[in-house]
């Protein structure tokens, strides 16, 4: 999954960042309303955090301009609980807000909500065939048995996991899985693909030729 925080607090943005990092997230980020919007339009996100208070643009037009071409999960911060803040942003297209300070573990939480809510997934348990997956404990079990992923095996199933069905293409993948610091190379791919199938099995991810990968 991967992330944009828009946020202008560098010790926040910081912090948040690594805290998403090691939650496997792919992340990106940007300190000013200009530069957020610009990449909020441009990457299709798993999910966005917007603060409101930012310099260039403030997070209520980033969200108002962002909403006419991408439905990209919005958690906004406020930076008081006022009912007034709360409903302009839910009526304006966030899909939920969190008021500063909050705790890390909700933002985590109410992030992965977000995440299910749009692949539908209802919990954070997806079962397919004899493969578990726990989305909140990053956890990976075949037939009962915990099977180690590595971080980036890990983030791969989950993708396509979340889009059960749907044929994936290595650019989507790329897309979702690395950020802007990532500079791997593209046949790591395969090899995170081969390693997985090793692990769950070689029909766990299946290869469309020509097309990409699916999780049937
Ligand atoms: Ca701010």
């Amino acid at each position: 999954m991967r992330a944009l925080i828009i946020e202008d607090e560098v010790d926040l943005l910081t912090s948040l960042a690594q805290a998403l990092r090691e939650e496997g997230y792919a992340v990106d980020t940007a300190d000013n309303g200009p530069d957020g919007l610009f990449n909020a339009e441009g990457i299709d996100y798993d999910a966005i955090i917007l603060d409101v208070m930012l310099p260039g643009m403030d997070g209520w037009e980033i969200l108002r301009r962002l909403r006419a071409s991408r439905k990209t999960p919005v958690l906004m911060l406020t930076a008081r609980d006022q009912t007034r803040d709360r409903v302009r942003g839910l009526d304006g297209g966030a899909d939920d807000y969190l008021v500063k300070p909050f705790d890390l573990d909700e933002l985590l939480a109410r992030l992965r909500a977000l995440i299910r809510r749009r692949a539908d997934q209802p919990t954070n348990r997806i079962v397919i065939g004899p493969v578990t997956l726990d989305t909140a404990a990053r956890q990976v079990t075949l037939n009962g048995g915990a099977v180690a992923l590595t971080a980036r095996e890990y983030s791969l199933v989950e993708f396509l996991a979340m889009h059960r069905g749907e044929v994936i293409t290595r650019s989507q993948l790329y897309d979702h899985l690395f950020d802007e610091t990532d500079t791997s190379l593209s046949n790591l791919l395969d090899v995170h693909v081969s390693n997985v199938r090793k692990k769950l099995g070689f029909g766990f991810i299946e290869t469309r030729r020509g097309h990409g990968y699916c999780i049937e």
